[in-house]
């Protein structure tokens, strides 16, 4: 197999990206115009309506036999994913020098995506849909329109390998490193006793693929998410069921809040491990899966040091840590100081460490609403 050169693939990226979808809160009415201007190649339909009536879209491209599915924005507020699939379809209409490797993904494998599949939570920037449910816990009661949109396309499809894509907080590090986990991987458990089985030993090759590729982008940021198991997890019964559920955790890269760096590794990501599996002679390689470190909680946006806050009518000093929050206000998405932890942050890394030592505790907090 031809590799998929470095090189080219980040000259590729600087001209070819989707340039028209940017920052966090991405919306059906930005995805449409983009659906509507993509050529004949791909099959565009209508899957279903969100619970307030927002069309949902199912994307499919290639010949070949080797299903997958993809979805990307089942938390509406998670949308590096539905960003980097747009970057993956322009591949698709142009993949200039590195057409050879788009033939082999579309010669060998047979494609369908779900963009945004949680438009009303995408308006809302909240992770559940309009009626409040957390899609990727109603795999089993299913009482969200959206799951089962997802779920019918599962079972009517029934692909090999699917990629759910999610982003996950800036407060995951790579364990044992002071580095954000810019990207998190997990091949979901069938079981409490999270059982190796072989649906899973096939998921983990491809993460291995995936991995062995991005460390040399991203080197020391990428980490395993936690395969305890959940029973209402959308990825856990999909992989129960026998469909390679591959989880895909955007998060933080140094300075990048809108995560438009992060979004161009998790289209480098899936990109490989479509590669991987239009072109690999097994999905045997596991073991080095469980050599990536796990993801630990340690990043904080801010730290202040030694800062002097009111406590019981006096004044300590203590560190502060800061992590972001977003709300929406005028139907703009504002991002804010939130209080994470208080009292001794030595052992917790930022990218931002400020002296809190001359700064006023209420001057800080004007800037928290
Ligand atoms: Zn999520």
């Amino acid at each position: 197999m031809n590799s998929l050169d470095t090189h080219i693939l980040e000259n590729w990226y600087q001209i070819n990206y989707e340039s028209q979808l940017q920052g966090r809160r991405i919306l059906f009415d930005d995805i449409e115009p983009l659906i509507k201007k993509l050529s004949n190649k791909f099959k565009k339909e209508i899957l279903g309506y969100s619970e307030n009536n927002i069309p949902i879209y199912k994307i499919s491209i290639g010949t070949g036999s080797i299903k997958i599915l993809s979805w990307s924005q089942m938390h509406g507020n998670e949308s590096t994913g539905t960003k980097a699939l747009f970057d993956l379809f322009n591949f698709f209409e142009n993949s200039g020098d590195l057409e050879s490797i788009k033939d082999q993904i579309l010669k060998q494998c047979m494609l369908q995506f779900i963009v945004l599949l949680n438009p009303d939570g995408a308006i809302k920037f909240t992770r559940e849909n309009a009626n409040n449910i957390d899609l990727n816990r109603d795999a089993v009661d299913r009482k969200a329109i959206e799951s089962n949109l997802l779920r019918n396309t599962l079972e009517i499809f029934n692909p090999k390998f699917c990629f759910n894509l999610h982003d996950q907080r800036t407060i995951f590090n790579v364990a044992g490193t002071k580095n954000p986990a810019t990207l998190s991987f997990l091949a979901p458990s069938e079981d409490l006793e999270r059982t190796i089985t072989n649906g899973r030993i096939e998921t983990m090759s491809v993460i291995v693929a995936m991995n062995n590729f991005l460390q040399q982008f991203i080197p020391n940021q990428i980490g395993r998410y936690t395969d305890e198991f959940y029973p209402t997890a959308t990825g856990d019964n999909f992989q129960k069921l026998g469909h390679n559920t591959i989880l895909i955790e955007a998060g933080h890269f140094k300075g990048d809040y809108s995560r438009e760096i992060t979004r161009k590794y998790n289209f480098y990501a899936l990109l490989n491990g479509l590669y991987f599996i239009a072109t690999a002679n097994d999905f045997k390689n596991f073991k080095p899966y469980f050599k990536i470190p796990n993801n630990d909680k340690m990043f904080l946006d801010i730290i202040y040091k030694n800062l002097k806050i009111p406590k019981n009518n006096s004044q300590i000093t203590t560190d502060v840590g800061i992590q972001y929050k977003f709300k929406i206000e005028n139907d703009e998405l504002i991002m804010y100081k939130s209080i994470e932890k208080e009292g001794d942050l030595s052992e917790y890394f930022t990218f931002n460490m400020i002296n809190g030592e001359k700064l006023n505790y209420y001057d800080l907090k004007l800037s928290n609403s």
